[in-house]
């Protein structure tokens, strides 16, 4: 079939190599000037199946509240809010109890396991040379913190995932860097997760995905999508749409926008954050790994031979627009774990991205409901560590076969009801 993929980000680029493995003709069309510009740029580099998981959890409402006015918040708000975030909101909490979290963390988990091995194959395939490196500690500054890990851990069991909880001493053993003067409680190792340059990943797919046939249209907005006979591709500046038998949309924050004139309104939001970018300043000083600082939700990751400070969420607000106190926040973090790990004087990269976050965690993937239309989209937290399995997954559905991985509870009929 000839396939028009829209957006390409990192589930953009994972979507177009699946389907040119499937010997489809691909074309991907991308308003930036070159890959993984947008949300995919400078993420945590997290491939973490054992800790991801929906926002939307129990206690989640009250950890907001409870930090909301202060200085280092996890999460914090631009007002005003617009009715469709405070609706999003409204969702979110729904998606709080206790059962519905367990259910799509399960999902979440069961996905990102799945999305790892395709990541570790296509890699070995492919011969990839890029930042990368094993194991996820997660700190624990509290017995509160501490408290609210613990029900996560019997499905850690019961996915198989290697996990164990550590005491600070030990801890210190796994990073040995940590700050001596740092007092927490404790940690929870997870050996098998991992740490990867996303952007770097996604623009070797994208030459891999070059050589293999696939067109990359940069700089090419698509303005509108019309189904009938296949789907045709309208790009501004363009007169005629283009045709194809089939398209994928990826296009991360924006998807909502281009379904919302063929009848569908998702509840799509743009959940910002940020990261800063250094380079090491002394290795024995620098994590190994990677470590989450579960208080403030902030990842400290090494790749390669620099270290990337990432978290914050906020609703609402621009892209362009930074918060000084969230970088802050990730400043603060890495001082107190690492001090003295990056050079800060000069050279760092400050980034603000979005989470395309649908309210209840899971992205959706497979038909749309509109003939000739598939959806790869609203990864939120976790786009980076999903990726090669949604792409792999959704190529299965766009070739009528059964993907490999479990896809129920990733279809659009959850947010209907
Ligand atoms: C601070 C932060 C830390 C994160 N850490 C992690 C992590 O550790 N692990 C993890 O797995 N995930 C992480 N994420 C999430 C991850 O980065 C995202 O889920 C992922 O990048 C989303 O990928 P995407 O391809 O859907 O979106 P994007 O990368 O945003 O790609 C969408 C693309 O579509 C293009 N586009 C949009 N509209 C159009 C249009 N009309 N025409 C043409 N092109 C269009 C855009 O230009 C863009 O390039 C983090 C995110 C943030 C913000």
């Amino acid at each position: 079939m000839k396939i028009a993929v829209i957006g390409a980000g990192i589930i953009g680029v994972t979507t177009a190599w699946e389907l040119a493995r499937d010997s489809h003709e691909v074309t991907v069309f991308e308003r930036r000037i070159a890959t993984a510009e947008e949300g995919s740029f400078a993420n945590a580099g997290l491939i973490a199946p054992g800790y991801l998981g929906p926002w939307a959890a129990p206690g989640m409402p009250f950890k907001i509240l409870r930090h909301l006015l202060a200085q280092h918040a996890p999460v914090r708000f631009s007002l005003p809010l617009s009715g469709s975030d405070l609706a999003w909101m409204w969702k979110c909490w729904r998606a709080c109890s206790a059962e519905t979290h367990l259910r799509n963390r399960q999902r979440l988990q069961g996905l990102a396991i799945y999305s790892r091995a395709r990541l570790h194959e296509l890699a070995a395939e492919l011969e990839f040379e890029f930042d990368h490196s094993k194991g996820l500690l997660v700190l624990l500054r509290s017995e509160r913190d501490q408290a609210q890990l613990r029900p996560g851990l019997q499905l850690l069991r019961e996915q198989g995932i290697a996990h164990r909880e550590l005491k600070p001493e030990e801890a210190r053993a796994v990073e040995p860097a940590l700050n001596p003067d740092t007092i927490f409680h404790g940690a929870l190792h997870l050996p098998d997760d991992e740490a990867g340059n996303c952007r770097q990943f996604a623009l070797l797919l994208k030459n891999a995905a070059l050589a293999r046939g696939v067109q990359f249209a940069f700089s090419s907005t698509v303005e509108r999508l019309t189904p009938g006979a296949g789907m045709a591709v309208q790009l501004a500046g363009e007169a005629q749409p283009r045709r194809f038998d089939a398209a994928v949309l990826c296009a991360g924050v924006d998807s909502a926008r281009l379904l919302a004139p063929l009848g569908l309104q998702l509840p799509l939001a743009a959940v910002y954050g940020y990261s800063v970018s250094a380079t090491v300043r002394e290795p024995l000083n620098a994590p190994r790994s990677a470590v989450m600082d579960e208080r403030y939700k902030v990842a400290i990751t090494r790749l390669g031979q620099r270290v990337r400070v990432a978290g914050g969420a906020e609703l609402g607000g621009r892209p362009e627009r930074q918060r000084k106190a969230a970088i802050q926040t990730l400043y603060k973090v890495l001082q107190d774990w690492f001090p003295g790990a990056a050079v800060l004087s000069s050279g760092v990269q400050t980034w603000k991205g979005a989470r395309p976050m649908l309210p209840d965690g899971p992205p959706l993937l497979g038909a749309s409901g509109i003939p000739g239309l598939w959806l790869n989209l609203g990864h939120g937290s976790g786009g980076w560590a999903l990726s090669c399995g949604s792409a792999r997954a959704v190529a299965d559905l766009v070739a009528g076969r059964q993907p490999e991985t479990d896809l129920g509870g990733f279809g659009l009929e959850r947010l209907q009801r």
